[in-house]
């Protein structure tokens, strides 16, 4: 395993397996999928150290793997670090914000087949499909694409950039996320389009859950 022992990755998959919970095949292809991300982006140990501050990831999936990523590169959603893109896709880019180079990484359908020749010993079909993700080698795990993202302005971490006021309930809308309506600026539940429906208030005072 390039620039990374044995030793790192199996420590790295036990912490990411206890974080989300359980130790799946989803843990092995994520952990080594986050491992390659670093290195194609020339970054180690962002979970811990001070390069945490020059690494974007975009997740296409909201599936095992992609605790696992989050765990080993230390990405998080209240970071702004960590981007989900709701693709389908079990595939991450990883971006360095210093030198703007960015990696896809995409699970590849031939693994799932190619899995049994790696483990012909095992028989259990889930730990033959975890071990062998553990052995195959990561051209057989992933295609791999050098990429181009220009993450837009508001996306980035740091600071709020940007603050409107939508025009209809006053909601104040960060990071340029309002929408522009014949001329007015709304926010998205008031443009309506939002993932809830008929919000009705209430009284936390009355249901004794205010103290
Ligand atoms: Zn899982
Ligand atoms: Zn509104």
């Amino acid at each position: 395993m390039d620039k990374h022992t044995l030793n790192d990755f199996e420590t790295l998959l036990a912490g990411s397996a206890r974080e989300h919970g359980h130790l799946c095949a989803g843990q092995v292809i994520g952990v080594r999928m986050a491992i390659l991300g670093l290195n194609l982006v020339g970054l180690r140990n962002t979970r811990n150290g001070p390069d945490i501050k020059k690494l974007v990831v975009y997740v296409e999936i909201d599936r095992c793997a992609t605790d696992a990523i989050g765990y080993v590169t230390g990405v998080k959603l209240g970071r702004r670090s960590l981007k989900f893109k709701d693709y389908g896709v079990m595939a991450a880019t990883f971006v360095n914000l210093e030198t703007q180079r960015a990696f896809r990484v995409v699970s590849t359908e031939r693994s799932r087949d190619l899995a049994a020749s790696y483990v012909p010993d095992i028989l259990d079909q889930s730990s033959a499909q975890l071990e062998a993700y553990k052995r195959m080698p990561l051209h057989d795990l992933f295609d791999v694409f050098e990429v181009r993202v220009d993450i837009p302005e508001t996306d980035f971490p740091g600071p709020t950039r940007a603050k409107a006021v939508c025009e209809s309930c006053g909601a104040v809308v960060r990071d340029g996320r309002e929408i522009h309506e014949n001329g007015r600026v709304l926010c998205h539940f008031c443009h309506g389009d939002v993932y809830y429906k008929h919000p009705l208030r209430v009284d936390l005072v009355k249901k004794n859950l205010s103290a």
